[in-house]
């Protein structure tokens, strides 16, 4: 996943290349904590750009996991689809201080800009950041997902339970006796 900047050539550069979850310590490690399964090796293909010192990089990501639903607990596999594109500039360390040199990144990373030092570029840390921007917040199995019975736990898109029938008549008693502020 590492560029050669001396292999960039002229009319640039294409790559392809897959790599299995492993490769990735971030990803892996969430694997590890159970917070979810790759169905699938993570696919990246980019173009590669030089201009002067600056490398510009376009990329997608493709991949596939498998995670708990967020309201019925039930697995299920989605794909993970990325798009990036950053500009590689050279960090010049000798020139300015530390502590300004990181201000100066903050801001820079927001305009998509990524500092790199060598002869090299590592794209490792780049490709897994973004496989995991693309998680869902909230991962549904399905849009209408019913989720389980706060009560007696049933998974509602399987069977519908009687727990809301018989807890009706309750909550009624509970608004008739509730007074009204104003
Ligand atoms: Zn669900
Ligand atoms: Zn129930």
């Amino acid at each position: 996943m590492e560029i050669q900047i001396e292999q960039i050539k002229q009319e640039g550069l294409a790559l392809e290349f897959e790599k299995s979850v492993e490769t990735f310590p971030v990803l892996a490690e969430m694997v590890a904590n159970g917070e979810c399964e790759f169905a699938a090796p993570i696919r990246t293909a980019l173009r590669v750009q030089r201009i002067g010192d600056m490398v510009e990089i376009d990329g997608d990501i493709e991949t596939s996991v498998r995670l708990p639903c967020s309201r019925c607990l039930q697995p299920f596999e989605t794909p993970l689809n990325s798009h990036f594109a950053f500009t590689y500039m050279r960090r010049a360390t000798d020139v300015i201080e530390e502590t300004e040199l990181q201000e100066v990144e903050l801001s820079a990373e927001n305009m998509g800009i990524v500092y790199f030092q060598g002869q090299k570029i590592d794209l490792k840390d780049t490709i897994q950041e973004q496989v995991v921007m693309e998680f869902p917040l909230r991962a549904l199995c399905k849009q209408d997902c019913k989720g389980l019975c706060p009560k007696c736990g049933a998974d509602l898109n399987e069977t519908p339970c009687d727990c809301n029938r018989r807890s009706s008549p309750v909550k009624f008693a509970v608004l008739k006796n509730m007074k009204l502020e104003k």
